[in-house]
């Protein structure tokens, strides 16, 4: 999902006309619900459902009219039971009223209780693996938690109902398995609602039959759904179609929108469809791809992926391709806990900025610089959620948005593009995840198989450490116009003591520019890097592959020879030749002497250095054994004096 920031909407629309920021910014939720999600939340992982069952399908047939807030509801679930019992316990707020219960057509017992459950009674024992169905009957004013889960609101004077869920909205207004580790395989949804409306839900619509002043409107939805991706809307719709062909499938794209909203929509609706091709290509094939994509036009201020039938509340083509995004990374592969809710929402705004890296290049640009400056306003914060008590810190903007997305993109930089995408296509397509949930773990797995290297060190300091570095680069260039190259970091936080990886640096002087990206393995590394001409600047990062603030550089008057640069081997002499190997020497000339123990000279010479890798050699032949004194003098950078043993 993604909200709106009134706030960013008006700083980017000044900054780039036409172009509109997202973000979400939720000092608009009141205190009184955030406190009755924390409440409701003491579990990260599951629902307060029992585990001695898995839901199979859903037929769920909702009678509401979008000028009452209310729903009279009929839920028949089928499930199977996983241990031997004759109860189960689904999800359901006690602030609806259940009717009755019927098992194998006879009424059975039931209790609604105080932490939003329903258990129900069964008058025979269900062993395990058997498979059985009950149907609830339930009406009443809904609760209202999270973003609000169930709304009766109005546009244009025209009353609307829409739900939104995420994260624990469903059992709200539906007796259902609310935890993030079942989905059922598919669900049917009818929805009976006052003839002048509209009815819009997942799936494909079957059909609309009018009988006097009701319509009921069913839909069929044949794919695996978490509990709060389902969700429907009934008001007075305008429905237009587009298609999009997709290899050999052309898939229907639908819109409902507002009759006043019409032309904000339709012209601009297209758009969402080049980000379809770009994903179905890049990451698998649309996920839902037997039945449709569509949109739901809603008042809520963003936009929410319910699965094949995204709501949203405008035509922004950043947040349409964010909340299809969604559609393989949040609903195919759903985030196992909320805790690793970056692998919804850090993938989805991946997904919104890589369709602008192709479709927008000036939004792509802006989007970065924005993301990138959010991320590092404060010192600390990890990608993953630790603390998933409170709405604010799964849905932080900055961390489970941002930063998320940003992670990727430093993966991507790390692993190149070929084998990034191909992890992304790999994880797309691992059999334990897909149309299931994925934790931190599983995704790492995947990227780290088609690399063949362990990314412990990747995630250790982005996803679960804090913060950020900041790079001092010290440089200085050689008569050839070799960089010797020293990168130093400091990090923000001290959950991440030093941050490895590449670091791209770009010299360059008026008429050229070269990039160079090093390995930072330790901190204050060095390299050499050829140049090619004299650069007089050097720029950190500067196409914005990392997080990281406050970088400096310091140019060196000349790249002095460090004793790592030279070599001096073998060390005994066990041959007739004493090598001296010399990395990128700044000096023309190296006068090398040999001395005996009683400070005898017994050899020297005075070599001419070319400037890149040099091997010079000292002859030992006839030399008798004991300690010798190898002494190299070159202008004011090498002056080494080595012990050396025969
Ligand atoms: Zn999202």
């Amino acid at each position: 999902m993604m909200k709106w920031s009134l706030s960013c909407l008006l700083i980017f629309c000044i900054a780039a006309k036409a172009q509109e920021k997202l973000c979400k910014d939720f000092t608009d939720i009141p205190a009184m619900e955030r406190a009755a999600f924390a409440a409701r939340t003491t579990n990260a992982f599951r629902s307060s459902a029992s585990a001695n069952f898995k839901v199979n399908f859903y037929r769920c047939s909702w009678k509401a009219d979008p000028a009452i807030r209310y729903i009279d509801g009929r839920v028949a679930a089928y499930f199977t039971v996983t241990a031997s019992t004759n109860t189960i316990v689904f999800d359901l707020t006690n602030v609806l009223t259940v009717d009755s219960i019927f098992f194998r057509n006879q009424k059975i017992s039931f209790t609604q209780n105080a932490n939003s459950t329903l258990s129900m009674q069964f008058p025979v024992t269900l062993n395990s693996l058997q498979k059985d169905s009950v149907v609830t009957y339930y009406h009443g004013v809904p609760d209202n938690t999270g973003f609000g889960s169930f709304i009766q609101s109005s546009h244009a004077g025209v009353p609307v109902i829409w739900t939104l869920s995420e994260p624990y909205g469903a059992k709200d207004w539906w007796p259902c398995r609310n935890g993030m580790d079942d989905k059922a395989d598919s669900i049917d949804v009818t929805i009976i609602h006052p003839s002048q409306y509209k009815a819009t839900s997942n799936g494909l619509l079957q059909n609309e039959i009018t009988v006097g002043s009701l319509t009921t409107t069913s839909f069929k939805h044949r794919y695996p759904i978490a509990s709060y991706l389902i969700a429907f809307s009934v008001t007075n719709f305008v429905v237009f179609n587009n298609s999009v062909q997709l290899g050999n499938v052309n898939l229907p794209m639908i819109t409902y929108v507002y009759p006043e909203s019409f032309n904000d929509f339709q012209p601009y609706t297209y758009k969402v469809l080049d980000a379809m091709q770009l994903f179905h290509n890049t990451f698998a094939p649309y996920p839902f791809i037997k039945e449709k994509y569509g949109h739901t036009q809603f008042g809520w201020g963003g936009g929410m992926e319910h699965q094949t039938n995204t709501f949203l509340v405008n035509s922004d083509n950043g947040l349409m391709a964010h909340e299809l995004g969604h559609q393989w990374f949040g609903d195919k592969i759903t985030c196992g806990s909320w805790q690793d809710i970056w692998l919804n929402e850090g993938f989805a705004t991946f997904c919104a900025n890589y369709y602008f890296e192709k479709f927008d290049t000036t939004a792509y640009r802006l989007t970065m610089i924005n993301h990138l400056a959010s991320i590092v306003s404060q010192p600390a914060g990890a990608v993953f959620v630790t603390d998933t008590s409170t709405v604010n810190r799964i849905f932080d903007s900055r961390l489970s948005y941002y930063k998320g997305a940003f992670v990727l993109r430093m993966l991507r930089f790390t692993l190149g593009d070929s084998l990034f995408f191909r992890g992304l296509r790999q994880y797309q397509s691992d059999t334990a995840l897909q149309y299931r949930f994925a934790r931190t773990a599983d995704f790492k797995r995947n990227m780290e198989l088609v690399g063949n290297k362990s990314l412990d060190y990747f995630f250790n300091q982005w996803i679960y450490g804090e913060g950020y570095p900041s790079f001092t680069v010290q440089w200085g260039q050689n008569r050839n116009n070799w960089a010797k190259i020293k990168v130093s970091e400091i990090t923000s936080h001290s959950s991440v003591p030093f941050y490895k990886t590449p670091l791209a640096l770009t010299f360059k002087n008026a008429t050229q520019q070269k990039t160079v990206t090093v390995q930072c393995n330790a901190n204050n590394d060095e390299t050499w890097a050829d140049i090619g001409f004299v650069a007089d600047t050097v720029l950190v990062d500067k196409d914005r592959q990392i997080i990281s603030k406050n970088n400096q550089t310091i140019k060196l008057p000349s790249p002095s020879l460090l004793q790592n640069d030279i070599k001096i081997y073998p060390n005994p002499v066990s041959s007739n030749q004493l090598h001296i190997s010399l990395r990128n020497p700044s000096e023309k000339q190296l006068m090398v002497q040999l001395f005996n123990a009683a400070g005898q000279l017994m050899w020297r010479k005075l070599f001419d250095t070319l400037g890149q890798d040099e091997l010079l050699d000292v002859p030992f032949a006839g030399y008798s054994k004991g300690v010798y004194l190898l002494k190299l003098n070159a202008g004011s950078s090498i002056n080494i004096t080595q012990k050396v043993f025969r």
